[in-house]
């Protein structure tokens, strides 16, 4: 009987030698940091002074770019990058998918004497043309208007990705098709950049400042993985077809014993992750920390915060090169928001601020009274946005993977909420009551005693249940999937703060119009604003029970799943502030909203698919040999057990296979395929799963013909 051979990992890796394929590990930071970026100290070395002049002033304020300055550039591009060994150049993109895509062209064209010569000029640098039929388009884009562009993006820099066979330029890009609709996910986050920085330019003004000119939303991600060994990872159609495992049994020890988060990194992972984190220093990614989560095999890696725009593109990067690296450890990295039942999932945490051009904070209190003004403005506008738009915040991470985490027993919860922190909330609840300046607790805002220095806000309280959290000089919004892009999320914080800044700003306009002073007319906007939104304000166990039924009397929304939440991204309040903001017409909202829906009945039929041919043509012939052998050692009444649990999952699969069948599927109506994926297929689904898991506890060890949770999740 031909059984699974167990632990004969491929020794790709050992503790003394290096992986193969691994770079050389013995430069100094210094020197690697940023060594494959064609960044501003390389282009002023390399471009004509004037070039490099307009240039600056383009990725400084945010100005249009001078095409006639893209010949220069492109030849300086290519002169470095070609030194450093480039053959081939690629515009890479984000498509309305999690992942980016690029499309390769060699440096070298043809002369018609027989010899080739390195072509890349403006013209190539600023503008191609891939297929763009490939890519999902949600109906913005019938195949025979095929034509999509991609466009350079001068602002997030271009950078060499090293192959163990050559290199490669890649140059960040947009996404467009030939009527000027965005088909990706970059063209909103810049068009948000823009919207929010016009808005709190104007506020900004209210308060006295003239000299800023431009306002960058910032980003820094916290990404959540698991490692695990590769071999165990061929061995399962489920993890390399789907990214999570589709059976399982709960593993003797599991995450119970919590010894693995900031416990101490496995030798060999730690190797990976100094790898890992040369390879993205060489790109330009400033990773600042990394440690275990709380699942085992799950660890952390969080950068040093950037524009929200280059932050995007670099978190596109970190993942794509965290799983490249794994393999050179004879690892693979699952970025799935769930692959393992009963065990925590991933998440990415998005670390939010706005600041100046000249480097001001405005998400961080100041040291006066004036500053602390200026804080509490934006705070309350934040504050309004996340409230009117919980259901677009919700939609804009909804996705498969996340419906095992959001709404299921596990952080953070779907009910958008925001923690404030014990210190804030009274200054708010101060606000509220008209009281500032006498219950405002001194520490924090410094008001009244400017002599003191404020407390730091960040060594202070903590929440980790709630999904969108201040902490000290940010906004945390918790509620990203491991696998997803930075953009959607961060354009929808970007768009709906904006409108709410516009909204607070024009009821001090007017009141600042009638001579009020700043301080005096200010007061009565924040209480006013603070009052009619602090319901979505929450500062106990997000986790509970009773939460939910908290929530459900505050009004607040509670959208258990993927195809609860999309709807918000069509919704009357959505389109108005995407349209007012010209971030997203409304063809380009319904666009990504069929994407999304057909992204998750996909991912879930391919799902059903894989458990039930698992089902039936792994489990059950282990379940029946099982059962032969029992009947040949005369052991009767065990036979017996097997044999109901057989015949469950042969009903089971049948069942499954009803529902994946496309004739019981709705057609032509997006929406009732994922609602219908959602209440018959997942079911099915796990139905199939339970039985299969009862299987795996009585089967005999050598004829179960999946590697076992204890064996996968524990990497030695
Ligand atoms: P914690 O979540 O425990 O506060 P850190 O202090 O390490 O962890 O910060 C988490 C992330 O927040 C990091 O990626 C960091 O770069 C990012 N971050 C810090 N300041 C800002 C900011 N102003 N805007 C956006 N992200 C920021
Ligand atoms: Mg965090």
């Amino acid at each position: 009987m031909p059984s699974r051979q167990k632990n004969v990992l491929a020794a790709k890796w050992n503790v003394n030698g290096n992986a193969i394929g691994a770079p050389d590990l013995t430069l100094s930071d210094n020197q690697v940091f940023g060594s494959n970026v064609f960044s501003q100290a390389i282009q002023r070395q390399r471009l004509p002074k004037d070039v490099y002049r307009k240039l600056s002033r383009t990725l400084a304020k945010g100005e249009a770019l001078d095409t006639s300055l893209a010949d220069s550039v492109a030849l300086a591009m290519k002169e470095w990058a070609m030194e450093k060994g480039a053959t081939h150049y690629a515009h890479v993109f984000q498509p309305l998918t999690n992942v980016t895509a690029e499309k390769h062209d060699s440096f070298y064209g043809p002369t018609g004497e027989g010899t080739a010569l390195a072509e890349f000029s403006g013209r190539e640098l600023i503008q191609a043309e891939p297929d763009a039929s490939s890519f999902p388009s949600g109906g913005l884009r019938t195949t025979f208007e095929a034509r999509g562009y991609t466009a350079w993006d001068p602002t997030s820099p271009a950078f060499i990705l090293e192959n163990p066979n050559g290199a490669l330029l890649c140059i960040p890009t947009a996404f467009v098709s030939w009527t000027g609709e965005a088909l990706d996910n970059k063209i909103p986050l810049l068009r948000s950049m823009d919207a929010l920085s016009k808005s709190a330019m104007r506020a900004l003004r209210l308060f006295g400042n003239e000299s800023a000119v431009r306002i960058f939303t910032s980003v820094g991600p916290e990404q959540e993985y698991f490692l695990i060994d590769e071999q165990y990872y061929f061995e399962r159609p489920d993890l390399y077809t789907t990214g999570r495992t589709l059976f399982g049994a709960k593993p003797p020890k599991g995450q119970e014993l919590d010894d693995h988060y900031f416990g101490s990194i496995p030798e060999r992972v730690l190797a990976y992750m100094l790898d890992c984190e040369k390879e993205l220093a060489k790109v330009g990614v400033p990773i600042k920390t990394r440690h275990n989560e709380v699942a085992p095999s799950q660890y952390e890696v969080a950068p040093i915060y950037e524009n929200s725009n280059v932050g995007s593109d670099h978190q596109q990067l970190t993942m794509q090169i965290l799983q490249n690296v794994a393999r050179r450890y004879g690892l693979v990295c699952l970025l799935h928001e769930k692959p393992f039942a009963g065990i925590n999932g991933s998440g990415k945490h998005n670390n939010w601020s706005m600041g100046t051009d000249e480097g001001e904070n405005l998400m961080e209190p100041g040291d006066t009274p004036h500053e602390n003004l200026q804080f509490l403005f934006f705070c309350a506008a934040v504050i309004q946005a996340v409230n009117k738009h919980q259901g677009l915040l919700r939609a804009s991470v909804a996705g498969a993977g996340q419906d095992h985490r959001l709404g299921a027993n596990e952080a953070p919860p779907a009910i958008i909420s925001i923690f404030l922190g014990s210190e804030l909330e009274k200054v708010f609840q101060a606000i509220e009551r008209g009281e500032v300046g006498e219950s405002t607790p001194e520490s924090f805002l410094g008001l009244g005693t400017p002599v003191l220095p404020p407390l730091p806000m960040h060594g202070g309280d903590r929440n980790r249940t709630s999904p969108f959290a201040f902490t000290g000089n940010k906004f945390e919004f918790r509620a990203l999937g491991s696998s997803q892009s930075l953009s959607l999320p961060n354009t929808v914080l970007n768009t709906i703060i904006a409108e709410a800044v516009d909204y607070l700003s024009e009821e001090l306009e007017d009141a600042l119009e009638t001579g009020t002073e700043l301080e005096a007319a200010l007061r009565p906007i924040l209480q006013r604003s603070y009052a009619a939104n602090k319901q979505v304000v929450f500062s106990g166990d997000g986790y509970s029970e009773e939460w939910t039924t908290e929530a459900e009397n505050r009004g607040l929304l509670n959208l258990h799943t993927t195809a609860d939440a999309l709807p918000y991204l069509i919704s009357d309040d959505t389109e108005t502030v995407f349209s007012n903001y010209g971030v997203l017409s409304q063809r380009e909202l319904e666009s990504r909203y069929e994407v999304m829906l057909e992204q998750y009945v996909m991912t879930l039929n391919i799902e059903a698919e894989t458990a039930s041919s698992m089902a039936k043509t792994m489990l059950l012939p282990a379940a029946a040999r099982y059962k032969t052998l029992l009947l040949s050692a005369e052991l009767g009444d065990l036979a017996g057990q097997t044999d109901a649990l057989i015949s469950q999952l042969v009903t089971k699969i049948k069942a499954l296979e009803t529902a994946n069948l496309s004739e019981n599927q709705p057609k032509g109506d997006i929406q009732k395929a994922a609602e219908y994926t959602r209440d018959t297929v997942i079911p099915a689904m796990n139905a199939v799963r339970e039985v299969g898991d009862k299987l795996e506890a009585v089967v005999a060890d050598d004829l179960w013909p999946l590697p076992k949770y204890s064996e996968i999740l524990f990497v030695k």
